[in-house]
């Protein structure tokens, strides 16, 4: 528990418009200071900060609190997290009612964490060398190219893009960022704790888990790298790449990393998120950086699992809804019926947009443009009409009657599946439409499997 002097003083000593200016651009009027509501879309500033009397106030949406609210509704953070992070700006101690125990054992926890993201921020920033000065970088940059994410000036939207997703290169050699963090003075065991450096079996000493890698940062809320996911590249001397493993490597769970908690570019994209009030939800990092690169910034991708209810609810800390922009593959098209059971736990609304077979959000970007990927986001459908549609839109023709009756029950599991009976009732009259039209078109699903499928419903 946090005293409730330190939360007096914290809010006291902390310059509430310097705070809120990080995120909101702030034009002085007055006495108050006026700037673009940061949650919710306009064209012109309706949202003040009065300093003198410590709060924010949007005369658009209501949205009001004080610099501590600020936080927690802008940076999905928690009360006492909130508190921290402004009294450790102002300088103040935090009291807090603990045990000296529990403070020793707090301290050292807390130590031990900062150790690891000071190493995960090092070896960020050696990829990123790496990326420029390595000769077998090459290869890394070639795969940039060809997905055109090549910046033609250094402050470009692929520029910012590749920056802010700290993409770099992690070299092909055995232990090229143990030798770095030796120089930098890190104790080997910490890089092994944060997932960067494996013992050897033999002889000890240790090695680079990621080598010859095109490396993405995995950063927090925080904007803290608490680790890494690394993409397979061509072999330096065949060209060839492995198949034999994985494309992509992942950081393993660390105590500042927690996997199928995290998703991937949500710290980067959180501000758009939120004025677009949905987020995006892609497969792939590629597609999260491409898309980015290209303005369309409120995509996330989940991180090395599959979506999970913990990613939703991150989610929605910035967003009532999210749209599911998945490969038009096989695998696509489960990971989109996958994601509907954690969107459900977590209360965020699912939609879903289709993209053409055998496409993924990156291709139809450099292919066609961001306008085109924006069309297929804007013409998304909510999740379960959607999936109803998926399951009755195969050509029925040539299947057995066991096949049609399996797929129609699919239609009905789904809709109950529905807890809501509202979009249950639509659901059902949706489905008894596609139904009826496929008699039209199918001369082998009769009358008699729409009678049975209603009855069914
Ligand atoms: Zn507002």
């Amino acid at each position: 528990m946090i005293g409730e002097a330190t939360i007096r003083l914290v809010r006291e000593r902390t310059d509430i418009q310097a705070v809120i200016g990080d995120t909101v651009k702030l034009t002085r009027r007055g006495r108050s200071w006026i700037g673009l509501c940061p949650f919710h879309r306009e064209r012109t500033p309706s949202f003040h900060v009065t300093p003198e009397r410590g709060i924010f106030h949007c005369f658009g949406c209501g949205e009001h609190g004080n610099v501590i609210d600020f936080l927690i509704k802008t940076e999905g953070v928690s009360f006492p997290e909130a508190v921290r992070q402004l009294a450790d700006r102002a300088g103040i101690e935090v009291e807090e009612n603990r045990s000296d125990r529990q403070r020793r054992d707090e301290e050292a926890a807390k130590k031990a964490r900062e150790d690891l993201y000071a190493v995960n921020n090092l070896a960020a920033r050696f990829y990123e060398t790496m990326m420029d000065e390595h000769p077998h970088a090459k290869l890394a940059r070639e795969e940039l190219e060809r997905r055109e994410l090549v910046p033609s000036e250094p402050t470009d939207a692929i520029a910012t893009a590749l920056q802010s997703f700290r993409v770099g290169y992690a070299p092909a050699e055995w232990a090229a960022l143990a030798a770095y963090l030796r120089q930098q003075g890190i104790a080997p065991h910490v890089a092994e704790q944060a997932g960067l450096l494996l013992p050897r079996s033999t002889g000890g000493g240790f090695y680079d888990r990621f080598r010859h890698r095109l490396m993405f940062a995995v950063i927090d809320l925080q904007g803290r790298v608490v680790g890494f996911s690394g993409r397979i590249l061509p072999d330096p001397q065949t060209g060839l790449v492995d198949k034999e493993t994985g494309k992509y490597i992942n950081s393993p769970e660390t105590p500042v990393y927690k996997k199928g908690d995290l998703v991937f570019g949500l710290y980067q994209a959180r501000q758009p998120v939120r004025q677009a009030e949905h987020a995006v939800l892609v497969e792939g990092n590629f597609d999260v950086v491409s898309l980015h690169a290209r303005g369309i910034r409120n995509v996330v991708a989940p991180l090395g699992t599959a979506f999970t209810p913990e990613q939703a609810l991150a989610i929605k800390r910035f967003a009532p809804e999210v749209v599911l922009l998945f490969d038009g593959d096989a695998a696509g098209r489960k990971a989109v019926k996958a994601a509907r059971e954690p969107c459900k736990k977590a209360g965020l609304v699912a939609r879903a947009a289709s993209l053409p077979e055998g496409i993924d959000p990156d291709d139809l970007s450099r292919t066609r443009g961001p306008d085109a990927v924006k069309a297929v986001i804007k013409a998304s459908r909510g999740l379960l009409e959607h999936l109803i549609d998926v399951s009755l839109e195969a050509p029925f023709s040539g299947s057995s009657s066991e096949e049609r009756v399996e797929r129609l029950h699919e239609v009905v599991e789904l809709i109950n599946a529905e807890d809501d009976p509202a979009v249950r009732a639509i659901a059902q009259k949706f489905a008894d439409d596609v139904a009826h039209r496929l008699v039209q078109r199918d001369a082998n699903l009769g009358m008699a499997d729409v009678t049975t499928f209603r009855a069914l419903v």
